[in-house]
């Protein structure tokens, strides 16, 4: 089957072309010609995800799934959340995402935070999602060079090293995405799309 997953980034595909079946045929955004900016003005997860993956099925006629991630620091009132990528401004720049966090939490007792991962999946003739979260604590400096977007700075529970330390083998079995993902596989199997 092929399946779309409404992404450019490669680093995210990657993560996510390993946890499926080598029967489904994973395809980004960049594999079947869309350049298009979604626009993504829900104010929560599961409208942004809904949003994507509903714009590719309808205009690609394929089936789709999109996920949305927010960072939600508990000592922010669970901020950045939906507004994560453009944190810092428009430019949605990683480092200056993580520098502005980190100025943030500076006075701040708790460092404790969350990453949720909300997947929605559209099969044209039904839509489902489903959601992942991986606890943590925003370190005091950037730390580490894998993965992306605030990695450098999560620590995620019960490890002394950031996502970004940790190899990605580690990451996807313990991180927000990953746990999605293996919902999102484990319902494809269930429903025999192979
Ligand atoms: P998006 O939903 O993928 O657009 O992600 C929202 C924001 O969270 C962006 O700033 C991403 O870089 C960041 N983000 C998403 N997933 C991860 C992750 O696994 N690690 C670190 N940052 C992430």
């Amino acid at each position: 089957m092929k399946l779309v997953f409404a992404t450019h980034n490669q680093n995210k595909f990657d993560e996510v072309k390993v946890l499926l079946p080598a029967s489904i045929a994973l395809l980004s955004l960049t594999d079947i010609g869309c350049y298009e900016e979604i626009p993504e003005t829900a104010q929560t997860l599961l409208g942004n995800a809904q949003i994507k993956a509903d714009f590719v099925t309808k205009k690609y006629n394929l089936p789709c799934f999109a996920d949305d991630t927010g960072l939600l620091v508990d000592a922010l009132n669970n901020a950045p959340g939906v507004y994560s990528a453009r944190y810092a401004g428009e430019q949605k720049n990683a480092d200056d995402n993580m520098t502005k966090l980190l100025r943030e939490l500076q006075d701040k007792k708790s460092r404790t935070a969350r990453f949720e991962t909300v997947i929605a999946l559209n099969l044209k003739e039904q839509n489902i999602h489903f959601t992942g979260v991986a606890e943590g604590q925003i370190t005091k400096r950037k730390n580490g060079q894998k993965g992306f977007g605030y990695d450098p700075i999560f620590q995620p529970k019960g490890y002394d090293r950031t996502f970004a330390e940790l190899p990605l083998e580690i990451k996807n079995k313990i991180s927000h995405r990953g746990k999605a993902i293996k919902q999102l596989v484990s319902f494809l199997r269930k429903n025999s799309y192979q």
